[in-house]
């Protein structure tokens, strides 16, 4: 039996990653009702190359969002699995920031504000008569005029929702740690490649440095388990091998996350603004998925403000809208991403990209600028 919550929200969000946070912060600040319901207690560290593109970085400011990091990017590195490697300067950069750091301090940022979390995995969401109902896992049952799915990549509630991509099955495989290597430089993100995937590495806040790679399953079942697979596998690229050689683990063991789709989603579905990789997830080897996640959580949080506040749209109005701005903003760079993740998998083009890349840096150059967007505007 489920009991009633009498609070009726302006909006409740489920999930606290990036995407749920933002919206959260942006539209308290609007002075509306919100809820935030989360399954994790904060911090804790997620699986995330951390490499936060600067695009967003202005908007979080003005968020009030102090960033605790003094990691600024400005390099790429890039190798192939044979040990060939340029460089090249990343015209925008970004924040080398952990997910542990990161999503505290958004957390932080919106309780100050008087968001109310409350931590509890979802379980079934109803549209009737144009208010949402939530039940969770707690047996309690709250409602609210809107509700924004930031549940991330794959959640209960796709399942729940019957998602056209929950149901077929996905070849990725994402694992992650922090490692102690202090010659590491600052400025530096690697992109490195190996039999069936490809890792970034990028120093965090801590001094700490962040190797976290994407694997086919394919590729990664050839060996008993992680330790196996890094030794084996992943140290063929020359360059990941000297890591593994000089580099310390600080984590008891690798994070992994199985199941990883980068399949088309809808941006609104059975009424839900999607936002963050609940509305789709771009390939991380284009270091754009949390600014993506924040900047659709800003559209999202804009829109919502106009229908609660101003009553200056329909709902109706509103979805088809979101909709459309989540395809002109982001649909490019997924496309270019989808593509690049499927030449990078193939050696022979991989190596070929790469004679081609350090012939003409401005193809690498136009390539990045097609995977990223521009700084946003507050
Ligand atoms: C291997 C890999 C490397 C990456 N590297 C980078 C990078 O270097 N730079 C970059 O910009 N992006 C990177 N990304 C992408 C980035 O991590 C995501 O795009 C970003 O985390 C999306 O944020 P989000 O808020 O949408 O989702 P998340 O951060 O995943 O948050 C979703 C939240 O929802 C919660 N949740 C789920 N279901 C429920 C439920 N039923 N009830 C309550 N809560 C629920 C979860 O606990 C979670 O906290 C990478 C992705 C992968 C897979």
């Amino acid at each position: 039996m489920y009991l009633s919550l009498v609070a009726t929200y302006d909006v409740i969000i489920i999930g606290g990653g990036l995407a749920g946070l933002t919206a959260a912060i942006h539209l308290r600040k609007e002075s509306h009702r919100i809820l935030l319901l989360e399954k994790e207690t904060y911090p804790h560290h997620k699986v995330c190359g951390e490499y936060l593109s600067n695009e967003v970085v202005p908007y979080l400011l003005h968020l009030g969002i102090e960033l605790p990091t003094q990691i600024e990017i400005n390099t790429l590195e890039f190798s192939t699995k044979k040990g060939r490697s340029l460089q090249l300067p990343l015209p925008l950069g970004a924040l080398g920031i952990s997910r542990y750091a990161l999503d505290n301090c958004l957390y932080k940022r919106a309780v100050e504000l008087g968001v109310d979390f409350e931590f509890c995995s979802v379980e079934s969401i109803e549209y009737k008569d144009d208010i949402f109902t939530i039940k969770n896992n707690m047996d309690r049952e709250c409602q609210g005029k809107f509700v924004i799915g930031a549940f991330g990549k794959r959640s209960n509630l796709d399942k729940m929702l019957s998602r056209k991509f929950i149901a077929r099955k996905s070849p990725w495989l994402g694992v992650k740690a922090h490692y102690h290597w202090p010659e590491f430089p600052d400025h530096l993100v690697g992109l490195h490649s190996f039999e069936g995937g490809y890792g970034g590495l990028s120093k965090t806040e801590t001094g700490a440095v962040n190797f976290c790679y994407l694997v086919t399953y394919e590729s990664f079942q050839t060996k008993q388990n992680i330790s196996e697979f890094n030794d084996q596998v992943v140290a063929q690229n020359p360059y990941l091998a000297t890591f593994f050689k000089k580099a310390t683990i600080k984590f008891e063991k690798p994070l992994s996350i199985a199941q990883i789709s980068f399949e088309a989603k809808d941006a609104v579905e059975d009424h839900i603004v999607m936002c963050g990789d609940s509305a789709g997830l771009i390939h991380p080897l284009c270091g754009n998925g949390m600014a993506m996640a924040i900047h659709s959580a800003k559209i999202a949080s804009e829109l919502i403000h106009l229908y609660l506040k101003k009553g200056q749209t329909t709902r109706a109005q509103l979805e088809k809208e979101y909709a459309l701005r989540w395809h002109r903003t982001f649909g490019r760079r997924i496309r270019t991403g989808r593509r690049l993740q499927k030449l990078l998998m193939s050696p022979k083009i991989a190596e070929l990209l790469f004679s081609l890349a350090v012939l003409s840096p401005a193809v690498l150059r136009s390539i990045i600028k097609k995977t990223h967007g521009k700084p946003i505007e507050v």
